[in-house]
């Protein structure tokens, strides 16, 4: 963020509007409370005291409506499936998605044989970051939390 700093006047401070709302954005993600399979236990040890992302601003939302990252913590079924399409679309705008753990990054070690398993939930929604693993320790979870920040931080709102 380009910021300039005057203190000889009373003190102000000069920058662009973009950079202050994405620094203000990327300060707040609130993702929503939703995990489908084991990958969402590394991610609630995500949120506990070890971790504590509340030190990045990082608060579960229990509502899509209040929520700005959803992060698919699990094995995405097919009957899943139109229930994560309809909760991302209760979202507002702009809303970013995190794929967390092998299964919702590419099926996982149902890739091969498990029929009831879509392949990567990007068949079904857009997604911003995807993390590796089965499951990913929680290191990896903040460190896809981290990437969407950087994300953010190049985006432009008010061009867009
Ligand atoms: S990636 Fe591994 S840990 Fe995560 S939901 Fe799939 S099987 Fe479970």
């Amino acid at each position: 963020m380009s910021l300039e700093i005057k203190n000889d006047n009373g003190g102000f401070v000069i920058t662009k509007m973009d950079d202050l709302l994405n620094w203000a954005r990327l300060s707040s993600l609130w993702p929503m409370s939703f995990g489908i399979a084991c990958c969402a236990i590394e991610m609630m040890g995500s949120m506990a005291s070890t971790y504590d992302l509340d030190r990045f601003g990082v608060f579960p939302r229990p509502s899509p409506r209040q929520s700005d990252v959803i992060i698919i913590a699990g094995t995405v079924t097919f009957k899943m499936a139109e229930r994560i399409r309809r909760l991302y679309e209760q979202m507002p705008e702009p809303r970013y998605v995190i794929s967390m753990g092998s299964c919702s990054n590419c099926g996982g070690p149902y890739w091969q044989h498990g029929y009831h398993v879509v392949k990567g939930v990007d068949r079904i929604i857009p997604v911003d970051v995807y993390v590796q693993g089965c499951p990913p320790r929680p290191e990896s979870l903040i460190g896809g939390i981290l990437e969407l920040q950087k994300k953010i931080e190049q985006e432009s709102l008010l061009n867009s």
